[in-house]
């Protein structure tokens, strides 16, 4: 393989290889913390760690970061699964940074007594406004020197409960004057009331994230611990962590940090999206209009379109912005391959064959899918009374006007050829019904002279008689900014777009689609692919517009 198509992590990898690094030592993890759903940005992550896994064959766990109570539950903990099952990989281990609570705490005990970690009591305003800036010295805490003893005492005491929440901490002692902030004595433990998903009410006092992490990373053995680039001055920490603790016949991880993943016109944080959910502004963390994993798969997007998204967007090193049309490039791309064509006429007027007899209906083919030779077709029914779309008709159309016109033909997709000779209209003059007349030597696929004639447009169509009626929903962008979280003056709330989904609850679909599961993609001729959504109910059925078509029209 050549080196050119490796991103830099692997670059890395191959280099800790090349310089004895055991291969099969290898091991990845993706840790998500359990207080939210995955969204896109978490995709990256997935993507590349169990992308990892896959290319070294090496295992990666699914490990859940879960030490803060407040924040975590059960229900993000099943869909993240869901997600990643969903994304088509496979963990080796579920593991949660809470099975090793006791082991944290015992190593915790182990620093306090070789003096490398003291119990603190002073409030986080006293503790912040010690820690000095990059630039000046930090000032110790009054309790830096607390005897050892005192603390082993005073840690026992806030792990039994003695204590309120906020009352005490638990400090490594290493350096208040270090150029590196999270060195100056970070705090190790505090005291959270809350019952844990997991754990119940085991434990009041609860690690912090550096703590857990590391320490987290050497229980499971992780060769490669990657994370995010905000992590990158935590990384002295991350190091000096495991310097207290590792054994040197074990394996030492090593934290390595990328780019996270931003894309145009969302917002891709957590507590940000939990607001949108939480302020009704979207009808939860699955809502189609969400960058959410759930919200996507709602959409209709493919596990292969956000794998290739994650592929072609890549790993990188430098904080960036990747445009959203680029993951509409990718379902597109997949769709156009995979989807089952079908007709659906969203804003529909009635069309009457004055010359097909009354009373008639003949099934007509349709071609599943000209991307694919072995798709096979559909039955469609083709009778006297139709629906075409209202904007693909004008009385007088002029030159460059493509669809049906008085005076005019068209052809109807994979039926006949059509011309319209007059209209019906109400007394506002809104035009009720187009009558037309049909050539019956020209239906598609008959062979026939008349089959093969050259007419400018060609629409999509249902049979009135047949069709059923659905409720179809568009989307638009859920904020009018490009990067609606970059504004000093405003917040993200400020950029929601009013417009951002669009309700049309009498679309008339060809009854094909009765039998249309969340699991099918279709392509509706000429406007779009779209998907079942979970709202549906047996007699009315919700579509949800994954995307629109990028190439224009072609028969
Ligand atoms: P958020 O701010 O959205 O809550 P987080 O980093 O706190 O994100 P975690 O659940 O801790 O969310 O993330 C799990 C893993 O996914 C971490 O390794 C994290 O670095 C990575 N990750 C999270 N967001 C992104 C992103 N936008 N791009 C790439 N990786 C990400
Ligand atoms: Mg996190
Ligand atoms: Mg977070």
């Amino acid at each position: 393989e050549s080196t050119e198509s490796l991103n830099f992590i692997e670059h890395i990898i191959e280099e800790d290889l090349k310089n004895g690094f055991p291969k099969d030592q290898l091991r990845f993890r993706f840790p998500p913390e359990p207080n939210g759903y995955l969204h896109i940005g978490h995709a990256a992550s997935i993507c590349l760690n169990f992308g990892l896994g896959e290319k070294y064959n090496a295992p990666v766990n699914l490990r859940f970061d879960d030490t803060n109570p407040a924040k975590e539950e059960q229900e993000y903990v099943d869909a993240i699964k869901r997600d990643i099952a969903w994304l088509g990989f496979q963990w080796a281990n579920e593991c949660y940074s809470s099975d090793y609570f006791q082991q944290l705490y015992d190593w915790a005990i182990q620093l306090i007594k070789e003096g490398k970690a003291y119990v603190d009591q002073q409030t986080s305003e006293e503790i912040a406004a010690q820690k000095g800036t990059p630039t000046t010295a930090g000032t110790d805490s009054p309790f830096r020197n607390r005897p050892i003893e005192d603390s082993l005492d005073l840690f026992e005491r806030m792990k039994n409960g003695e204590f309120a929440a906020g009352s005490y901490l638990l400090r490594a002692k290493i350096d208040m004057s270090s150029p590196n902030m999270h060195m100056r004595d970070p705090i190790l433990y505090r005291i959270v009331n809350k019952p844990h998903h997991r754990t119940g009410s085991d434990w009041c006092i609860y690690p912090m994230y550096d703590w857990a992490h590391g320490q987290s990373d050497y229980v499971e053995q992780v060769s490669h611990s990657l994370c995010t680039l905000e992590f990158k001055a935590h990384r002295e920490l991350y190091d000096w962590y495991l310097d207290q603790i590792y054994d040197s016949s074990l394996l030492r991880p090593k934290q390595r940090e990328f780019a996270r993943r931003n894309l145009s016109y969302t917002v891709m944080s957590k507590r940000k999206l939990l607001e949108l959910v939480q302020k009704n502004i979207v009808s939860g963390w699955d809502d189609p209009r969400m960058p959410t994993i759930s919200g996507l798969r709602r959409r209709g997007y493919t596990p292969d379109s956000i794998r290739k998204f994650s592929d072609l967007a890549g790993i990188s090193k430098r904080d960036n912005v990747t445009d959203v049309s680029l993951l509409e490039f990718c379902i597109r791309e997949d769709l156009n391959k995979t989807a089952t064509r079908v007709m659906g006429v969203l804003n529909p007027v009635k069309l009457v064959i004055t010359n097909y007899p009354e009373g008639k209906s003949e099934i007509l083919q349709m071609e599943n899918n000209p991307e694919q030779a072995d798709s096979g077709t559909h039955d469609v029914p083709f009778s006297r009374e139709l629906y075409i779309e209202r904007e693909d008709f004008k009385e007088d159309g002029g030159k460059k006007f493509f669809r049906l016109s008085l005076g005019n033909e068209v052809r109807l997709k994979s039926a006949y050829i059509i011309k319209a000779e007059s209209v019906v209209k109400d007394e506002s003059g809104v035009i009720q019904e187009i009558h037309c007349t049909y050539d019956p030597e020209s239906r598609s696929g008959s062979g026939t002279e008349a089959s093969q004639r050259k007419v400018k447009g060609t629409l999509h169509w249902v049979s009135i008689e047949h069709a059923i009626q659905a409720e179809v929903r568009e989307y638009d962008r859920l904020f009018l900014d490009e990067a609606p979280d970059s504004h000093e003056d405003k917040g993200f709330l400020d950029f929601i777009n009013p417009e951002s989904l669009k309700v049309i609850s009498n679309a008339f679909l060809e009854p094909h689609l009765a039998n249309a599961t969340m699991d099918d993609k279709y392509q509706f001729q000429r406007l779009g692919y779209f998907t079942l959504d979970s709202d549906s109910k047996d007699g009315k059925l919700v579509f949800n517009k994954t995307v629109g078509l990028k190439d224009t029209w072609a028969k």
